[in-house]
């Protein structure tokens, strides 16, 4: 029960340690190896639990900072949690140089266009906001490793989700034989029929976790 034990890389380690997390939280330690080996995850995790370096962490260890792309998109509900979450990302990626774009309604489009002139690895928005800059090119996902959605109970209710179904046209399409060229880790307190049926369209042989 550590964070040496996951293999991560160096600098990852650093940010980990530095943010003062010294042994994984019972959500890390089952969803942090079962996300490095790739696998789709849908966790029913409280707040509070440690749930956001659990998909924070393995995420920042598939960047390559080198290719200046958007490769991990992280979807939430509200501008507050995209800025919390986002904190986590610099926290924990500080030593990667990993660069981290928050992107929600309420802003101006206009900053959005400006800081999309510089690199961008990991997007967290909501998702209104990030349709836009999708639809009008502005932001890619051709190259999006990493699909999150923090909260999906509250993402998948009413008018989100025809939304968020529209961002996923934006992702690589699927791999022969049905698996995704990318990968989806879900993270929900409860479990209402939306998600699940989100989550039998969208993931591919999801590991669940329930905590
Ligand atoms: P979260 O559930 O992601 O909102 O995290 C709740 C709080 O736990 C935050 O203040 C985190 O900084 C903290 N935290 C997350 N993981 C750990 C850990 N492994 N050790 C100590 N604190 C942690």
């Amino acid at each position: 029960n550590s964070f040496e034990s996951f293999h991560l890389k160096r600098e990852l380690l650093m940010g980990i340690f530095e943010a003062g997390f010294e042994k994984p939280s019972p959500i890390q330690e089952e969803s942090i190896p079962i996300a490095l080996t790739g696998r789709d995850i849908l966790a029913r995790a409280k707040n509070g639990t440690g749930k956001t370096a659990s998909f924070v962490i393995p995420s920042l260890q598939k960047i390559k900072p080198k290719m200046n792309k958007i490769q991990s998109l992280i979807l939430v509900p509200t501008r507050e949690l995209a800025l919390q979450t986002s904190q986590v990302v610099k926290t924990l990626g500080k030593h990667l140089g990993v660069q981290v774009m928050v992107s929600t309604g309420g802003t101006l489009l206009r900053d959005d266009i400006i800081r999309l002139n510089d690199p961008v690895h990991v997007l967290v928005g909501t998702p209104g906001r990030i349709l836009d800059l999708a639809s009008r090119k502005l932001a890619e996902f051709d190259q999006c490793k990493t699909f999150i959605m923090d909260e999906a109970d509250k993402m998948l209710s009413r008018e989100f989700r025809n939304v968020i179904e529209q961002i996923i046209t934006f992702f690589p399409s699927r791999l022969p034989g049905g698996a995704n060229a990318y990968q989806s880790l879900l993270f929900s307190a409860t479990f209402p029929l939306t998600v699940k049926s989100f989550m039998d369209k969208h993931l591919y042989k999801p590991y669940e976790i329930n905590l």
